[in-house]
């Protein structure tokens, strides 16, 4: 029996859902920022992924591999073990679709080298547009992605794990990973008592012939159906570095008892275990001792990758904003012509600009550190602060995006709720806040000509915008203070800022005067749209956002 037609089915003045939108090109500070920082001939690439990315289909498999999250399955009906979790099929998807396009690897050569040229600005595109689809499903592809920097310190290994790790399929199979046609790769560091002080480690690690044996815990070990991972365990010679494959060379599946997953804020299709090590087997990965030294290589790059991905969250929250308010009225006018409307959603896509200008910057300086130490003493300083700045900003920024939604920002079926709570995820896991600052310390002590060689070409690339001056005196006058800890966070967000203006000032001049002058000369209090800007910037502004 048809329903009877009733007055209230009618549904208008609602926006019509924002999907099949070419990801890339639909956006143009991406487009600029990725051309300024040496990625312009990868444009075409980067649009047919923009569109992929963008269709309802990929949006359909993000919500529904988050509201199917994944299962712990740690035994089999006769009670023995298991130690498998179980995805969504969507999940898989997402996993098989990134990989494809390489953003697991696409930085190195097929041997581990860094690929060059601008592979890392063209990847950090495809990992800034995947993140406004599906974010969770991005943990094991960017740990991946960042194994092989610490591999590295140990060529054997690395050159045998290069010819699965390197092609672009994903391969979901429970097998040992020299079976299969692609392989994933995860971390565990952090331990129930300190993740921060990884020092504090309690696994141990025995030698048997040429590998060793792995007994402890991991409190948090995420992507748990990766195929191995690197993990961090005390040697004879101290905190070392190992590999940890899912199967022992002899096919049988390695003593990695997941005791259970985490119930998450957000992150959800990703699982994260809690996980015992039974005398598993495992593989040296640098020297003993110096597992830190070798597993920060990884970190570095993770890190980096969370900076892309918060600013890409920001993205997908400002464009579903502007969106909502091009076809929303109130008031018998569209919200997007109204003026407090537009101070509010210009103020945010001037903060988007600025922090897609700075990760690409970044990811610039990433591709030419090997040969270019100005840019690896960039790329040392930097991440820490843009890691800090760029994903500490992420969930106050999505607020205000639901908030341009109204009620329907707040509720499930629109992807604006999962952003929120996935946001926090950035600034916590690979070096919390606090930590972040004091890395940037560290590298100001440790690398001070380096430093000090970032803070010249800073002032020189942001000569002349509002407050710049003001900002780098204030920088330094806090980091020389007797409690320059307490400081930092001051310190780091003021060099973030002047970075931001930087980057921002080589993809678009007036943008960065703007920025300079409501957040370096200006106090931003980090509520958008209580700043002047003129009236013809805001509809350039949110012209250059959205078409
Ligand atoms: C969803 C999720 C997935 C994760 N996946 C993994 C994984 O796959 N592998 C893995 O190894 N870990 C993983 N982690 C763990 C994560 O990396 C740690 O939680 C993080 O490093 C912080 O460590 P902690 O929780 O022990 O906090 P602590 O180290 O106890 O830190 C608590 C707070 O103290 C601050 N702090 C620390 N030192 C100082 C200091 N000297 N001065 C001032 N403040 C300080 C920190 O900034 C932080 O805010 C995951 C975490 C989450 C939430």
């Amino acid at each position: 029996m048809t329903q009877a037609p009733f007055f209230t089915h009618d549904v208008f003045n609602q926006s019509p859902p924002f999907e099949n939108v070419d990801l890339f090109t639909s956006d143009a500070p991406l487009v600029a920022a990725v051309a300024a920082n040496g990625g312009g001939g990868a444009a075409g690439d980067l649009a047919e992924f923009g569109r992929h990315w963008g269709s309802a289909a990929m949006a359909e498999r993000g919500r529904v591999a988050n509201e199917n999250t994944p299962k712990l399955r740690t035994f089999d009906s006769k009670g023995n073990r298991r130690d498998e979790v179980e995805f969504h099929p969507a999940y898989h998807e997402l996993m098989a679709h990134s990989a494809h396009a390489g953003v697991h690897n696409s930085t190195w050569t097929a041997d581990g080298k860094p690929a060059g040229g601008a592979s890392e600005v063209i990847r950090a595109a495809k990992f800034y547009i995947a993140a406004q689809v599906e974010t969770g499903h991005l943990c094991p592809i960017t740990m991946t992605r960042a194994s092989v920097a610490a591999l590295a310190e140990q060529p054997d290994v690395l050159a045998r794990l290069m010819p699965v790790l390197g092609t672009r399929s994903y391969d979901p199979a429970f097998e040992p990973w020299w079976t299969k046609r692609g392989m994933t790769l995860g971390m565990g560091m952090t331990e129930k008592q300190g993740g921060t002080d990884v020092r504090s480690n309690m696994t141990w690690a025995e030698r048997d012939g040429d590998a060793y044996r792995i007994t402890g815990h991991k409190w948090f070990m995420s992507a748990p159906m990766c195929d191995a991972f690197l993990v961090l365990a005390q040697a004879e010679e101290g905190l070392t570095c190992f590999l940890m494959p899912r199967f022992a060379p002899d096919g049988s599946v390695n003593t990695i008892h997941f005791q259970r997953l985490k119930d998450k804020l957000g992150n959800r299709s990703n699982a994260s275990s809690e996980v015992e090590f039974h005398d598993a087997y495992a593989e040296r990965v640098g020297d003993e001792g110096k597992g830190i030294r070798t597993i920060i290589q990884m970190v570095q790059l993770t890190r980096q990758d969370c900076a892309i991905a918060s600013a890409g969250l920001m993205r997908s929250g400002l464009a579903h904003a502007l969106h909502h308010a091009r076809h929303r009225s109130v008031f018998q006018k569209h919200l997007a012509d109204q003026p407090l409307m537009q101070a509010v959603l210009s103020d945010m896509a001037l903060h988007v600009e600025a922090s897609v200008a700075l990760v690409m910057r970044l990811c610039r300086s990433f591709d030419r550190a090997p040969d270019d130490a100005q840019e690896a003493g960039y790329m040392r300083l930097l991440t820490p602060a843009i890691k800090y700045w760029v994903c500490k900003n992420a969930p106050g920024f999505l607020y205000e995006a639901m908030e341009c939604l109204g009620g329907n920002g707040y509720v499930e079926e629109g992807i604006l709720a999962r952003h929120y709570r996935e946001s926090p995820v950035n600034a916590i896991w690979e070096g919390s806040g606090n930590v972040m600052c004091l890395d940037v310390l560290r590298a100001l002590s440790r690398e001070a000509d380096a430093a000090l060689a970032v803070f010249q070409d800073l002032a020189s690339e942001t000569q002349g915008l509002p407050g710049a001056t003001e900002a780098i005196t204030s920088i330094g006058k806090a980091l020389r203070r007797a409690d320059g800890e307490r400081m930092a966070r001051l310190a780091v967000e003021k060099l973030a800022l002047l970075a931001a203006a930087a980057a921002l000032n080589a993809v678009s001049p007036r943008h960065a005067e703007l920025f300079a002058a409501t957040r370096l000369a200006g106090n931003h209090t980090g509520m958008y749209g209580a700043v002047e800007l003129p009236s013809e910037d805001i509809s350039g502004l949110l012209e250059r956002a959205l078409p």
